[in-house]
């Protein structure tokens, strides 16, 4: 089945120059003549929710117009596969889970049905995450080059999930990780190259404060006091208890409200249990605001996001993080865990504040609440760490170089 999704991109190349420079668009206009021809086909698990699909949401159609032929389809599963891989994620991530011999098993013969379901017409086979690694078996068959892309945090996966997987991988030309610390023991060639924003999507271009005062009340929100807010899927490595445990501390002595909102993504089926213990924890707080945010809340989430007065991600895992690189843009001063991808982005009282904790987390917002000039300069230099290193022009020169790197000789360039 061929699950090819369309996608139009509101801003033109030329748009960016501004935020970016002119040479930066005059590399990526170089670096995509020598991809003429050739197609990349992108396949992953889901067209919503989380930063897989944000990423290539925007990444698509930016390389469309750079003239490379870019396309993206999903594979298909069922709940019950879509258990088994979330249960993988979080082992990878490090967590203990519970993975049987049927769970091995189902996860192969989902894979089989999208081996025969998938139209693998790619010159490039750009293949994202775990759930859709095992079709690296048509490999054989059809040739072409296969590029593993890991979003995960994989410093300390579970063994024997990692085992299983590593046998798909290594069939790969090439895996891509996010941080050099993510790196494996593999035959195949690694990239590093950290994920991006778009700084023109509705997600993260500027808004006036009539849009951002109309998502406030739409969601009976008032800014008459601090707001620190947090966005995540509602999934326990996110840590929504130990965000709001933190900011009970915090409200002893400072008055202050509490925002965390996040949606559910379909290839995720927890949220909706750590939903309803977020909601309990939350119960009879009325300065605690959970909010379900449907997808495609872009403008809804960019506008909580420029309300905050702090922006915290309290992750007890994160491959990346793009809710980071996402207030960082808007000049938020940053309250994070210090894990995974996360302090490529916020390098501890420079361009936010790390913390391993709850009462880390608590002391970190006291202080930022409490000093709004050192929040202000921390936001700051947030926002220009961002421009130079995480925005999608940056990543879509790091991935053209990959890409024409896979026709070099290993030995010969080193990126
Ligand atoms: N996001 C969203 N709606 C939600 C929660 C998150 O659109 O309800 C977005 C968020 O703004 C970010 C991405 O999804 O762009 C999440 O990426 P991140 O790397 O932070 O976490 P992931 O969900 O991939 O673990």
């Amino acid at each position: 089945m061929q699950n090819e999704v369309s996608l139009q991109s509101k801003s033109r190349l030329q748009d960016y120059e501004p935020i970016v420079g002119r040479s930066c668009i005059e590399e990526l206009r170089m670096l995509s003549e020598q991809l003429a021809g050739r197609i990349v086909q992108n396949i992953n698990s889901t067209f919503v929710g989380g930063g897989v699909a944000e990423i290539l949401e925007h990444m698509v159609p930016l390389l469309n117009q750079l003239g490379v032929d870019a396309r993206w389809d999903v594979i298909r599963g069922s709940d019950e596969f879509f258990e088994v891989t979330k249960k993988f994620h979080n082992a990878l991530h490090g967590n203990a889970e519970k993975i049987s011999k049927q769970d091995f098993a189902l996860f192969s013969e989902v894979t089989q049905q999208n081996l025969e379901e998938v139209r693998f017409y790619g010159d490039i086979l750009f293949v994202h995450d775990p759930q859709p690694v095992g079709l690296i078996a048509r490999k054989k068959e059809i040739g072409r080059k296969w590029v593993w892309r890991c979003h995960i945090d994989v410093s300390n996966p579970d063994r024997k999930v990692w085992k299983f997987l590593r046998g798909f991988v290594v069939d790969y030309d090439a895996a891509v990780f996010s941080a050099p610390s993510f790196a494996q023991q593999l035959p195949i060639r690694q990239f590093m190259i950290t994920p991006s924003i778009d700084p023109l999507s509705d997600k993260n271009r500027e808004l006036d404060s009539g849009t951002i005062d109309a998502v406030l009340a739409g969601y009976g929100l008032t800014s008459d006091k601090p707001m620190i807010v947090q966005i995540s899927r509602f999934d326990r490595l996110k840590d929504p208890l130990g965000v709001i445990e933190a900011f009970e501390m915090v409200k002893k002595s400072i008055d202050c409200q509490l925002v965390l909102a996040g949606g559910t993504a379909t290839d995720d089926p927890e949220s909706e249990e750590v939903l309803d213990e977020v909601r309990k924890r939350a119960e009879g707080n009325h300065d605690i605001h959970i909010l379900l945010v449907p997808p495609e809340s872009n403008v809804e989430i960019n506008a909580l996001q420029r309300a905050a007065t702090i922006i915290m991600q309290k992750s007890l895992k994160e491959g990346f993080g793009l809710t980071i690189s996402e207030a960082l843009w808007k000049a938020k001063p940053v309250v994070a865990g210090a894990v995974g991808g996360i302090p490529l982005q916020i390098r501890n009282k420079l361009t936010g504040l790390l913390c391993h904790t709850v009462e880390g987390a608590a002391y970190a917002l006291r202080q930022l609440l409490s000093n709004p000039e050192y929040a202000r300069q921390l936001g700051q230099n947030g926002k220009e760490h961002v421009r130079q290193n995480f925005l999608i022009t940056s990543h879509l020169k790091d991935y053209m170089l990959m890409f024409i790197a896979l026709d070099q000789p290993s030995d010969i360039i080193h990126l």
